[in-house]
């Protein structure tokens, strides 16, 4: 077994293969998706989440197959012409390339990757009915303050707000009110084996898509949010679901709740503390985020020095069976990401630091 600090698929934690395990003794894996059994751990995976990230009544949640899947369903949903994408790194970037492949004639304001947005200048259009945020930036580990999605919301009441959570999620506290549309996958913060979307949305979410559907939108089939959200009242889904997962889900976020989200926030910022401190201390790397405030709590990336290559302290960690995230597109060789996630102790972070110095000093030499 490795140790990974891969933004994803990430680390699974050793009581979700206990999980996995207590899965097939159950027979999950073979019960019908029509039956009252897998109801119930609908139900319950739902009602964990929401106790969890304290998600009153008047959101609701949905699952579906994967982030990226949900972008599409948002863009869908509710977007009529035209959506406004915040983009500075490769998933905002695509969340805006989906609204085109679709026909959504998107709209998109760049930032330089790993900066952020001036949102005083922000000047949405009026044909944008629908706002796309990366709240943390997997590729360049460059997160927003949940402060600065409240500013664009109270600039903007009239348009719907999507969130994309996906490697922040369950981390720390949601501010589920002030967006109001939001989704991740279970394969990064959450541990979970890949496949599994989740949405949390409000009223105000499904009557655009209705609507929509009335201007004769398309706004899909059996993964439209009015047939997934008919369907999710009666805990059920519209095709066979990833039904493990769903229960894995389910296990998981039961776990969670024990533990509190306050706890939860505190290790993850604990870790994310001694890392960001190893790097500002370190005589060859630097972390990619200048902005102490933008630096993301869960992915933090790292600028590597000249004389050695991405591709090489992977090889050589690989070799102490440690996996870290390559830097993404341009950042390919000269940087890599680390994930901080709920699976990933105090400990693996203390294993990881050692570990990487140990390979720098070693090359250096
Ligand atoms: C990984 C990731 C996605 C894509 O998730 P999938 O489950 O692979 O579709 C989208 N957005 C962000 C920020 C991500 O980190």
């Amino acid at each position: 077994m490795f140790l990974t600090f891969n933004p994803g698929p990430s680390q699974i934690s050793q009581a979700t293969i206990k999980d996995i395990g207590e899965a097939i003794d159950r027979s999950i894996l073979s019960i019908s998706h029509r039956s009252e059994q897998f109801k119930d751990i609908f139900r319950l995976a739902v009602e964990n989440l929401r106790r969890y990230l304290c998600i009153s009544e008047s959101y609701k949640i949905l699952f579906v197959s994967s982030a990226t899947e949900a972008m599409e369903i948002v863009l869908r949903n509710c977007a009529g012409r035209s959506s406004f994408h915040f983009v500075n790194g490769a998933f905002s970037e695509r969340f805006y390339k989906i609204a085109e492949m679709i026909g959504k004639d998107p709209v998109k304001l760049v930032a330089e990757y790993g900066k952020g947005f001036d949102l005083s200048e922000v000047n949405i259009p009026d044909q944008c009915d629908l706002i796309c945020i990366t709240h943390n930036e997997t590729s360049t580990g460059y997160r927003w303050d949940y402060q600065e999605i409240q500013e664009v919301r109270s600039k903007y009441p009239g348009k719907i707000i999507s969130v994309d959570i996906v490697s922040s999620a369950l981390s720390e506290p949601l501010p589920v009110e002030e967006a109001d549309i939001w989704f991740f996958s279970v394969q990064k913060v959450c541990g979970l084996p890949a496949g599994l979307g989740v949405i949390i949305l409000n009223e105000k979410v499904i009557s655009k898509s209705r609507e929509l559907v009335e201007r004769g939108s398309d706004i899909g089939s059996f993964h439209s949010l009015p047939v997934l959200y008919e369907k999710a009242e009666k805990y059920q889904t519209f095709e066979t679901p990833n039904i493990l997962n769903i229960f894995l889900f389910y296990k998981a976020m039961g776990r969670l709740c024990k533990i509190g989200i306050d706890e939860i926030e505190k290790k993850t910022r604990e870790k994310a503390h001694i890392i960001y401190s190893w790097l500002e201390a370190h005589e060859h790397l630097r972390p990619f985020i200048e902005d102490p405030e933008h630096r993301s709590l869960t992915v933090v990336t790292v600028f590597l020095p000249e004389w050695i290559k991405c591709g090489v302290l992977a090889e050589k960690l690989g070799e102490m069976n440690i996996v870290i995230g390559r830097g993404y597109g341009d950042f390919s060789d000269s940087q890599f990401r680390i994930a901080n996630f709920i699976a990933h102790s105090r400990k693996d972070v203390m294993v990881l630091i050692k570990s990487v110095d140990e390979v720098l000093e070693r090359i250096g030499k």
